[in-house]
């Protein structure tokens, strides 16, 4: 089969991690007979420099004219004033917002787990970790606080900001059928994370996603509230299978979810709308500080190519291919230097991307 796919190398490791990601998508097409035809679309500070905005029309309509995206990451040192002394919508990570709301991706399925042999990575303690964890947010994209009205007044002589949070029926029913989807698939535990003691619209979206929860009575429903869900993500993270949540609350509580996995470089993520495009990003950011030195670490951005197999192409043979490979390569003992431990064989960016292309056969 012949797939169509933007490619959106961004900025900082982004072009770094993308190649790797790329040739491992080769190495796949190679053993199972696919090709795989790539477009590159510049998004984030790139186009920032060449075009002045961070997501041109153009590049939307390439993206849109795909199978489906694979991104790295953009955004610069935010002391960068080139890309950041203008309006927020001007900035490299306005692309992002632009690019999720023009394809209409609103459903972000990030995995969260332990890989084996990473473990001393985790900075839990090993109590805690017990039999390790796997599980997956299912974080609402194209809605809430970072889509709201905003504005910036002097009332009475003192500076006001106001951000609004909206979500509506529709909106929150769609991304909860991605949840217990996905749940279906799983253990079949979807964790409903809100603040409904406080919030109007998370007393909706625990009615709403009650109704969608009728639908699919295999699956149980447990309601948490955000600030418990916190806790408990660092005190008991094997109760979890699926998190379901809005857009800001999903970003805080899958950055922790990152963080105790031992690495965000690990940590892959797809982006999808209501068929089966999709954009498929590691969790990650740009990581300005390390850009150039060829020492980032590709698997989430591998693994983000993993899940566009899967979701996108319906290719879970090929997808379990890659994923194979990488558990291979760390059992081998190779780490990137932000998962290095003691004993173990440090690989630089291009070296890790070539031992997993070396493990699928
Ligand atoms: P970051 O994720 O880029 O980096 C945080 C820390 O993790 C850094 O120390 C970095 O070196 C390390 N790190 C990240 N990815 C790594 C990898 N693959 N291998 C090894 N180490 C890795 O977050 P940040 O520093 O807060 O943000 C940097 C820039 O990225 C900012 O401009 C931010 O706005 C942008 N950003 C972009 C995205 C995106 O494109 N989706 C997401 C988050 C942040």
């Amino acid at each position: 089969m012949e797939y169509r796919i933007a490619v959106i190398p961004g900025d900082g490791i982004g072009p770094e991690i993308v190649t790797e990601a790329k040739k491992v998508l080769d190495r796949v097409g190679q053993v199972f007979g696919h090709t795989f035809h790539y477009t590159e679309v510049d998004m984030g500070g790139v186009s920032i420099d060449k075009y002045g905005v961070p997501l041109t029309k153009e590049a939307l309509e390439t993206a849109k004219n795909s199978d489906s995206v694979l991104l790295g990451a953009v955004g610069g040192h935010v002391g960068n004033s080139r890309w950041y002394d203008v309006a927020p919508e001007l900035r490299p990570e306005a692309g992002l917002l632009a690019i999720r709301k023009g394809l209409n991706l609103f459903a972000n399925i990030r995995p969260a787990c332990l890989y084996d042999g990473l473990e001393d990575a985790c900075p839990l303690k090993r109590e805690i970790i017990g039999d390790g964890f796997d599980m997956v947010i299912v974080r609402e994209l194209t809605g809430g606080l970072y889509f709201g009205e905003r504005h910036t007044e002097e009332v009475n002589g003192v500076m006001q900001a106001t951000d609004t949070l909206v979500y509506n029926e529709t909106e929150i029913r769609r991304v909860a059928v991605k949840a217990f989807e996905t749940a279906m698939k799983r253990k079949k535990k979807v964790t409903s994370v809100d603040k409904a003691n406080v919030l109007d619209s998370s007393r909706l979206w625990r009615k709403v996603v009650a109704e969608v929860a009728a639908d699919y009575p295999e699956v149980a429903l447990e309601n948490m509230l955000v600030d418990n869900c916190a806790m408990q993500l660092v005190m008991d993270p094997g109760q979890f299978d699926v998190i379901l949540t809005e857009n800001m609350f999903g970003d805080i509580l899958s950055d922790e979810a990152s963080m105790i996995t031992g690495s965000i470089g690990m940590l892959s993520s797809a982006s999808l709308n209501e068929g089966k495009f999709g954009l498929y990003e590691p969790s990650h950011g740009s990581a300005p500080d390390i850009a150039g030195k060829g020492i980032a670490n590709p698997i989430a951005t591998i693994l983000s190519a993993a899940m566009m197999l899967r979701f996108s192409f319906d290719l879970d043979k090929e997808a379990e291919a890659v994923e194979n490979a990488v558990k291979k390569v760390l059992a081998g003992g190779y780490r990137t230097a932000d998962i290095m431990a003691e004993g173990m064989k440090q690989t630089g960016t291009k070296e890790m991307g070539d031992l997993i292309c070396s493990q699928i056969a």
